[in-house]
């Protein structure tokens, strides 16, 4: 336990979430003199360390020729924040007090922290299916992530499930490795904007099969070898091999500690005043995936750390 799990404590700069965005802000942070504390957060929107950590090769990730394990890359930028001064508490939030200055935040633990600045690096999560078969077979073939694991398709056959813009943009990415890509639709009509469907369905790898929902993943020698599905107007239920199994179903930011008090639209991602990262509550900034539902790369996320670090050393300057 660090001395910062022990004090409460007012600091300059908390930030809550230790991906490539919260990471990157403290490192920012801390190099600015302004000695952060990032509260990293155990299970509660995904595991500590973000989504990175449970990816393997990350390989488009700028500086890194051979690619680098998405945990790896995450352990670097935590050594690299701390070795700057940045203290750390694992544990997760429970509750965030904007309405008292310094900010008051209630962690699971008995630690209360409070904050002159709050940097929310919270992240999003993809939604599951909550089938048999997904949770085991994670990262053995059950992805939602087609940019960091569709090079591993090639000449493979997967399946993406989901009929929004994710899905076709998922499906379109990954004809450049599998040699066939099963889209699979609980209805029979896409929910994807017209150029995106288009451009899938133009596709000659690209197949659909509609009014299907996947009901279990299915494995064999512990890796994805096909899918159950189950036909939403029939109730059949049917069997497909494949290699892969990709959930483009959309994700969960997780703004719902600052869901009463910031602005977040209707999908429930924070609201940014662009090209800042300030939220509509002077002194609590957004970073990361949680306020991005375009892009959602870990370079884009850590670019937005270090955006967030900047602003508020600039609001506490302002402060003074
Ligand atoms: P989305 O638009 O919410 O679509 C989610 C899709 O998953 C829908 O087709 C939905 O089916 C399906 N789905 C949801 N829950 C499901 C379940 N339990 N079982 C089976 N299917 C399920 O999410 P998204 O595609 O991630 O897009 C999110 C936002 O980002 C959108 O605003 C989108 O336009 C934007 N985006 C834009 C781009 C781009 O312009 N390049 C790329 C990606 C995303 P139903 O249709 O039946 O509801």
């Amino acid at each position: 336990m660090t001395d910062a799990q022990t004090a409460p404590t007012t600091h300059d700069v908390v930030i809550i979430g230790s991906g490539p965005a919260g990471l990157t802000a403290a490192v920012y942070a801390a190099r600015a003199n302004l000695e952060p504390l990032v509260i990293e957060g155990l299970v509660v929107g995904g595991p500590t360390g973000g989504q990175l950590t449970l990816t393997t090769d990350v390989e488009n990730y700028p500086g890194f020729p051979e690619g680098i394990m998405g945990p790896q890359l995450i352990m670097d930028m935590r050594a690299q924040a701390a070795r700057f001064g940045t203290q750390f508490i694992t544990a997760d939030v429970r509750k965030i007090d904007t309405t008292t200055r310094p900010f008051r935040i209630e962690t699971d633990t008995s630690v209360e922290v409070y904050a002159n600045t709050l940097i929310l690096a919270t992240g999003a999560k993809p939604r599951r299916l909550d089938i048999p078969g997904e949770d085991e077979l994670w990262g053995a073939g059950v992805s939602a992530c087609a940019t960091c694991d569709g090079f591993f398709y090639r000449d493979k056959t997967v399946v993406v499930v989901g009929g929004g813009d994710t899905a076709m943009e998922e499906a379109t990415f990954l004809t450049k490795f599998a040699s066939k890509v099963i889209v699979v639709h609980r209805r029979g009509e896409l929910r994807a904007s017209k150029i995106m469907q288009e451009r899938a369905f133009k596709n000659e790898k690209v197949e659909f099969i509609w009014n299907a929902t996947a009901s279990k993943v299915l494995g064999t020698n512990g890796v994805v070898s096909g899918v159950e599905l189950t036909d939403t107007v029939t109730g059949e239920v049917s069997e497909i091999a494949t290699d892969g199994f990709f959930l483009a179903i959309g994700h969960i930011p997780n703004t719902d500690l600052v869901a009463d008090v910031a602005d977040i639209d209707e999908e429930g991602y924070l609201l940014l005043q662009e090209p800042t990262t300030q939220t509509n509550v002077p002194g609590l900034f957004g970073a990361g995936d949680l306020a991005d539902h375009v892009y959602r790369q870990a370079i884009t996320a850590a670019a937005s750390g270090c955006k967030a670090a900047i602003d508020a050393e600039r609001f506490l300057a302002a402060m003074e």
